[in-house]
């Protein structure tokens, strides 16, 4: 079911502390960790606590989690002392996504080319 954790899914056991993360932070809907394979100076994933497979499932499932996810990315910008950043929701195989439970990337601290790769 939406939402509902999934035995699987590894951003699911980080929610459940089953599996470690560097946390950075953490809300009643939301969580906050380090990217293990940095793509800039900061690379933090923002996701929500109930899992949906992406951000388009997310979107339509749950709007109010969805603004929940994308406030935290603005929270984490601010304590990372970010005046420039991108926010990355890579959605699908062929854009790059890997792990199936939706996650903004938040990627700064180094100049960002556009248009991305
Ligand atoms: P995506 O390719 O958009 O699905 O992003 C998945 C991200 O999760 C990648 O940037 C990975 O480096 C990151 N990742 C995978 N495993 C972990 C982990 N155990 N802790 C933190 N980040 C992870
Ligand atoms: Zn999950």
């Amino acid at each position: 079911m939406a939402g509902e954790p999934q035995d699987d899914c590894l951003f699911c056991k980080i929610v459940a502390k089953q599996v470690p993360a560097t946390i950075v932070r953490e809300t009643d809907t939301t969580v906050a960790f380090r990217d293990i394979n940095p793509q800039a100076p900061t690379h933090v994933l923002v996701i929500p606590k109930a899992h949906h497979r992406d951000a388009a499932a997310l979107a339509a499932a749950a709007p109010d989690l969805a603004a929940d996810v994308l406030r935290e990315t603005q929270a984490v910008a601010d304590e990372e002392k970010l005046e420039s950043y991108r926010v990355v929701f890579n959605t699908g195989a062929g854009a790059g996504q890997t792990v199936w439970h939706a996650h903004a990337h938040v990627l700064g601290g180094r100049g960002l080319e556009w248009p991305p790769g």
